[in-house]
């Protein structure tokens, strides 16, 4: 094959991607952007709903990169404490990572709502029922953990925390998807988004979610995978092939890498073969829903 990586050895690839990685960390969120027209941050937000985590819901993100899920995530599930105190205006997702000057009584987070600063002020006060109710950390801690191999993209992740204000119920993590340093049992939720395709051992790592999941806990994974329709899937392939390599280039001067991206996207298995994997490790009541015509999917399963 002309794709160069098509041919590296299995032991070969993980310092491949680490490399890949390694390579794009300072452009990913931009790249992203771009080359997904900014749909990547519609599935991670229809991946949040599906997931739809209560307060208190412990998760691993793994291959979590920059963060991306771990901030919808406290968004959706986080304690008074862990959320932003400017988290009812969090910057526009279109415009965030994009330096654009907010107005600078949001910058200094004095447009707190209302029902967020009587949260304070409970939490200062000691004795009335509501209060204790109310207060920060007076329920289990939603927590995330974010887990990824490569340490750069996880710098990139902590200061992109401070930037949006996230500065509790998050912890950064370096490890690897394959064995990972959990105890058995310790999370509600494991996700991993558009990280599975990246490892060398699939099934291993569909076995390492399995055992660090609680009982009842539930696996999640957004991919991208199979369009199944014939003529979408051309013009699909010919924009990713001829088009994706070229921005790679233009944008953050590196067409091998997002060469390989792209690659790496035709050889993961189909929808169907997938849910077979994620059978294979234990998981039950697998299910899967094609977003944007199979150019990407959610699969689901549990641990009972
Ligand atoms: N989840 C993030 C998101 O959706 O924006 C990041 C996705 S990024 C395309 C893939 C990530 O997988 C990279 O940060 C890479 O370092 C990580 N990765 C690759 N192989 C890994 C492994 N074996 N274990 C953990 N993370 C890995």
């Amino acid at each position: 094959t002309h794709f160069g990586f098509q041919s590296v050895p299995e032991e070969e690839k993980e310092q491949k991607v680490y490399e890949v990685f390694e390579n794009v960390a300072g452009s990913y969120d931009l790249m992203n952007d771009t080359m997904s027209v900014g749909i990547h941050r519609l599935w991670k937000d229809l991946f949040m709903r599906r997931l739809s985590p209560a307060p208190g819901t412990k998760l691993v993100d793994v291959a979590g990169g920059t963060g991306d899920i771990a901030f919808r995530f406290l968004q959706f599930a986080g304690n008074e404490s862990s959320r932003p105190s400017t988290f009812n205006q969090m910057p526009n997702p279109l415009t965030q990572d994009f330096d654009i000057k907010l107005p600078k009584e949001v910058e200094m987070g004095l447009f707190v709502d209302p029902a967020e600063s009587q949260v304070d002020d409970s939490s200062s006060s000691s004795s009335d029922e509501e209060g204790d109710r109310l207060r920060p950390g007076s329920r289990a801690a939603t927590h995330v953990t974010v887990c990824d191999i490569n340490q750069a993209m996880l710098d990139v992740g902590k200061q992109r925390a401070d930037k949006l204000g996230f500065t509790s119920g998050i912890s950064w993590v370096q490890g690897n998807a394959e064995d990972l340093q959990f105890e058995d049992n310790s999370f509600d939720a494991y996700t991993i988004a558009f990280g599975i395709r990246n490892c060398t051992n699939v099934q291993q790592v569909l076995n390492e979610a399995h055992r660090v999941l609680k009982p009842g806990g539930r696996f999640m994974c957004l991919e991208f995978s199979q369009v199944t329709n014939p003529l979408l899937r051309s013009v699909y392939d010919s924009y990713s092939f001829n088009v994706i390599p070229v921005m790679g280039q233009v944008i953050a001067r590196d067409w091998k890498s997002y060469q390989y991206l792209v690659e790496s996207i035709r050889q993961f298995p189909d929808q169907e073969e997938f849910a077979d994997m994620i059978r294979d490790s234990g998981l039950r009541m697998v299910t899967y829903e094609n977003l944007t015509f199979g150019i990407a999917a959610i699969h689901s399963g549990f641990k009972l």
